[in-house]
């Protein structure tokens, strides 16, 4: 099962944080980082993280503090812009093993460039 509540720092995010793996990037700041998901839902999908370490949104929304949380807010629409998604686009951050999170490092993925529908499939 997957642990939401104690960071692991052997997780594929973090090693592409400390750049022990490779990732194609899109937008880096000091407190946030973007790069395309390896295996894309949608002709546009973008992962941001934070690089501070936090297990999922729920750990970040409890725990960050102020200024990680409006860079990573903020980076949404700044990445959001750079990809040109004009016609909208979707967020998703899964949360825990109900929620689907494969990769216990918090993350929010962008989806874009066509349009998704109203649900994502179960
Ligand atoms: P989640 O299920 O929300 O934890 O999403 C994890 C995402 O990470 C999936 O969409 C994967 O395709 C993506 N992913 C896994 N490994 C890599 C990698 N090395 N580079 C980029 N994206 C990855």
């Amino acid at each position: 099962m997957i642990d939401i509540k104690n960071y692991n720092k052997d997780n594929v995010f973090g090693k592409i944080l400390r750049k022990e793996i490779p990732s194609d990037p899109v937008y880096e700041t000091e407190e946030v980082y973007a790069f395309k998901d390896i295996n894309p839902q949608a002709p546009i999908h973008v992962v941001i993280i934070p690089k501070k370490e936090y297990c999922s949104f729920d750990d970040f929304s409890r725990s960050s503090g102020e200024k990680t949380i409006l860079a990573m807010i903020r980076s949404i629409a700044i990445i959001a812009d750079e990809l040109k998604l004009k016609k909208g686009y979707r967020i998703i951050s899964n949360i825990g093993d109900f929620g689907g999170q494969e990769v216990p490092h918090f993350h929010i993925h962008i989806l874009g460039g066509k349009r998704l529908g109203r649900i994502i499939a179960p």
